[in-house]
């Protein structure tokens, strides 16, 4: 069976959990990293299965969703947690969480740091304490390594420890979540201060970025979706919620960086399988439309069959519009003063890694200082690139 083939049946039996409750169907052993974007209503929970069968949640829904997530976990056989990771104290993010550490045995739970003085929190962090699971607190630099080719990297809280005070948005947790040369940004409800604090610590581009606090306008910058250049931005939103979720601002902010877009209010649960080096979305809707009434259809058997079509199938070795030249090392044109200018870049993205690295810029590649380098000093830019000293 191709790879591409393996993929689909990964994706579908995946799917197929989460549509009928007949455990056998779904594999014991995934030889892909699986990232399901869960359809929480309002609210963010993603569910991740590396290919060592290890078991990551990063949110968990609000706390209305918890038994349900539970119940999936359940129906799929996961018999624990190993991270519990939520992205910070607010109930639409961490509620369910309470639940499936009530049913499920936990490794560890992951922590920006930040409470919050809600009910909903506080009945979470103190079952925490009572059940005795590990706690380890988040700080940037961290790097987790999740077993088979997984590893979360930490971009996002700083250290607080000098007594700054938590900012219920900013200290979002920022994880990007790396298998092979597939990227995952996870942002909670970042904000453009911690996005900041983010690029600064070096936070490289990713191909699927969860959008920051559902799309809210004041979430995810023009400057910090060019930066992390996504092919694929998941915005985790309820149907027709009462914040006007996601704001025509950031879908245009996210179709000017070239991002596709997909929303669990539209499609459900959005499904992703990489193996490395590709990834493949599948949504819920298109599962769905898939199975007929009275049940599910086989496994397909190959390509010429292989379920419902792929929203999003794209490799890693592409170079959409974002990603820095293959082989650009942004380091060679750093400490050397004023010596270079737009048009020694080969493409925006170069000239922007230059500007992440050495955000002082002394080539002054952001003259109008808004954080983006060389937009007004396109050529020769994306289109023919020219030697580099
Ligand atoms: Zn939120």
């Amino acid at each position: 069976m191709s790879t591409a083939a393996v993929l689909a049946v990964a994706a579908l039996a995946a799917v197929a959990s989460l549509k009928t409750a007949r455990s056998q169907e779904v594999p014991t052993q995934i030889s892909a990293f699986v990232v399901r974007f869960l359809d929480v209503g309002q609210g963010d929970g993603a569910w991740l299965t590396t290919p060592g069968g290890s078991t990551v949640l990063i949110d968990c829904g609000p706390f209305s969703y918890g038994p349900k997530l539970v119940g999936l976990l359940k129906e799929a056989g996961v018999e624990q947690v190993d991270v519990l990771a939520p992205s910070h104290a607010h109930a639409d993010h961490m509620g369910g969480c309470y639940h499936v550490l009530n049913s499920l045995p936990v490794g560890q739970v992951l922590w920006t740091g930040q409470t919050d003085s809600s009910t909903t929190w506080r009945t979470f962090w103190s079952l925490v304490g009572s059940v005795g699971t590990p706690v380890t607190q988040l700080v940037a630099g961290q790097v987790f390594e999740w077993g088979s080719g997984v590893r979360a990297t930490v971009y996002n809280p700083p250290d607080h420890g000098s007594g700054m005070p938590f900012d219920e948005y900013d200290d979002s947790h920022v994880l990007l979540i790396e298998h092979g040369a597939i990227r995952f940004l996870f942002v909670g409800d970042l904000h453009p201060r911690g996005e900041a604090r983010a690029l600064a610590a070096g936070l490289p581009s990713a191909q699927v970025l969860k959008v920051a606090e559902h799309g809210s306008r004041s979430g995810n910058s023009y400057s910090f979706l060019l930066a992390v250049a996504p092919q694929l931005g998941v915005i985790s939103a309820g149907l027709n919620n009462q914040f006007g979720h996601p704001h025509p601002d950031v879908l245009s902010r996210l179709a000017g960086v070239g991002a596709s877009v997909l929303s669990t209010a539209e499609v459900g649960t959005i499904i992703i399988t990489s193996d490395g080096a590709t990834y493949t979305a599948v949504t819920e809707h298109e599962i769905s439309a898939s199975v007929p009434p009275g049940g599910r259809q086989e496994p397909p058997a190959g390509p010429s069959n292989a379920g419902p079509a792929p929203t999003t199938q794209r490799s890693s070795q592409e170079t959409p519009t974002g990603l820095t030249s293959p082989g650009f090392d942004p380091h060679r044109y750093l400490g050397q003063g004023d010596r270079y200018n737009c048009p020694d870049f080969a493409s925006q993205a170069d000239a922007q890694a230059v500007l992440r690295a050495e955000p002082t810029d002394p080539n002054r590649l952001d003259a109008d200082r808004d954080g983006i380098a060389c937009e007004r000093n396109p050529p020769p830019f994306d289109r023919d690139p020219v030697p580099r000293r």
